[in-house]
């Protein structure tokens, strides 16, 4: 029976195979922020559960580990195609969990999670390793080698999409995995357990652990044999983790939060730059870390600019995921949109005018006790208040003016983070000056969140450490080893 037909799901952790109560006996509740109600009860598991899942994953690594480069293709094409065949009811639980309109999951989030699983099929198939001669004499060659167990722990925003992001070159790269998902949304990755089940996926090669990012989470970065640990979630948490992680000498990969720049330049495609810069800032609720957060526009277009950004922003229907004229959803959680609102009460303080949005919004019928938050857009705030410098994540933003190319790059570049940057202009040169001279991990130019999966993934300062994606994940999920033959 599929997990949409129950009203109240009980979650369980999948640990070696076998759906396992946490040992705890202890649950707590998954809400679904559009409507308020519970949902789910969810294992709020401990350092007892992770050690049974490190047991497991453990057990599975010598058989996984050395299984041919085909047969571990087929096995995570399987997940792939497990995913597709659930499409729609994948969705229809990552909206429920989330708050995001269903034609979003349906479009975005589940798709990826698809792609995820078989790009990194193909990456089992094709990952290979350098050699080198030295004249006729001297051969070396690298080894690249799985680490063992590793851990994931991944946030709420893009549940499954992020989650597999993850767990798929981890297993790609012959690893055995103990994945954590967020306690806010851990529907998709139950699911994705029965489809591990469901496809035959070897047991004990990926186990899942629901709980608290406290116990559990930090259980997982704890854990003696767990060889690296890569975790995407906020900055501070990463902080966490990366000082856990270090007295260990243990490999994390840290992917963390961000204040992206969006600087749309007079010489713009105007029209097209109108039209992403309102996705780039609501999208998901503008709970996306790639979601640009500061608009800094060239004062010659600027008023014009404005005003047209929030005429579009005001026209967003804010409601029922499942309405597919939906366009901004519920936020994550009552906490989290409490946090956005006091972020708006920051941004009056600070001398911000809202133009539009700055409330939360009342959703009538089934939706009444959800968790909405109108499209916000604020100008007047100095670039270095806090509401330009902190973290969000929500459908705020701010809207910036700036004389010239260095003033927009000085601006850009005056925060703690670094993960993304979009560049609006037609001016080849300076697409290419900007592009070097942001202190960003990813810069778009003239588009936003276009991912070609090949290439490095993460951000730069506080926005983190490594680079998923491409080659660089599997490159993290294997140990080196030089090895020199006198010929
Ligand atoms: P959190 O940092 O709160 O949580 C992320 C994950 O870490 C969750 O599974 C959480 O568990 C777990 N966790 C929390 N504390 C610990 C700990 N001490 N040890 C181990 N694990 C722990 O982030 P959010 O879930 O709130 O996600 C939002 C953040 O994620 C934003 O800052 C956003 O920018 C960032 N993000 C970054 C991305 C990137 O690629 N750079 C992409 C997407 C989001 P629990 O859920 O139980 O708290």
């Amino acid at each position: 029976m599929s997990l949409t037909a129950f009203t109240m799901i009980t979650i369980a952790n999948y640990i070696g195979g076998v759906w396992t109560p946490p040992r705890s006996g202890r649950y707590f509740d998954d809400i679904n922020p559009a409507t308020g109600e519970v949902m789910a009860r969810v294992p709020d598991s401990d350092a007892a559960d992770v050690e049974a899942a490190v047991s497991a994953a453990r057990a599975a690594w010598p058989a996984w580990r050395s299984m041919k480069p085909a047969q571990r293709y087929e096995a995570l094409h399987a997940l792939a195609e497990g995913i597709r065949r659930r499409l729609d009811e994948l969705a229809a639980l990552e909206s429920d969990d989330n708050g995001k309109p269903l034609w979003l999951a349906r479009s975005v989030d589940i798709p990826r999670a698809v792609s995820n699983f078989s790009f990194y099929a193909a990456a089992a198939l094709h990952f290979g390793s350098e050699s080198y001669e030295m004249g006729d004499e001297v051969l070396s060659y690298v080894l690249r080698r799985p680490l063992g167990v590793v851990g994931a722990i991944s946030p709420w925003n893009l549940p499954l999409y992020l989650f597999t992001w993850k767990i798929a070159p981890a297993l790609a790269a012959g690893n055995c995995v103990v994945a954590k998902p967020s306690e806010v949304t851990p529907l998709t990755a139950f699911e994705l357990s029965r489809i591990a089940q469901e496809v035959g996926f070897p047991a004990g090669v990926l186990n899942i652990v629901h709980g608290r990012g406290a116990s559990a989470g930090e259980a997982v970065v704890m854990h003696p044999h767990t060889r690296a640990v890569s975790f995407t979630g906020g900055t501070r948490t990463g902080r966490r983790i990366a000082e856990l992680a270090a007295r260990q000498f243990k490999k994390v990969s840290l992917e963390l939060g961000g204040k992206n720049p969006n600087i749309i330049f007079a010489d713009a495609p105007y029209d097209e730059a109108l039209r992403t810069t309102v996705r780039s800032s609501f999208a998901n609720q503008g709970q996306i870390c790639l979601c640009g957060s500061r608009i800094l526009v060239e004062a010659s277009i600027y008023e014009r600019f404005r005003d047209d950004l929030v005429e579009r922003a005001r026209a967003l229907k804010v409601g029922d995921p499942r309405d597919p004229d939906t366009r901004v959803g519920a936020v994550v959680s009552e906490s989290h949109m409490q946090k956005i609102l006091s972020y708006i009460a920051l941004a009056r303080e600070e001398g911000g005018r809202i133009l539009t949005g700055g409330e939360r919004v009342a959703v009538p019928g089934r939706c009444k006790d959800g968790f909405f938050v109108a499209p916000t857009v604020i100008e007047g705030l100095a670039p270095t208040c806090r509401v330009n410098q902190e973290e969000i994540f929500g459908p705020v933003v701010t809207l910036i003016p700036f004389a010239d190319e260095e003033e927009a790059l000085s601006i850009a570049n005056g925060v703690e983070y670094g993960l993304s940057a979009t560049v609006w202009t037609q001016d080849l040169r300076r697409a290419h000056r900007m592009a070097r001279d942001l202190e960003a991990g990813i810069v778009w130019i003239n588009t936003w969140l276009l991912r070609d999966l090949r290439t490095p993934f993460g951000g730069t300062k506080a926005s983190g450490m490594g680079r998923e994606g491409g080659w660089e994940a599997m490159l993290f999920f294997t140990e080196p080893k030089a090895v020199t033959i006198q010929l």
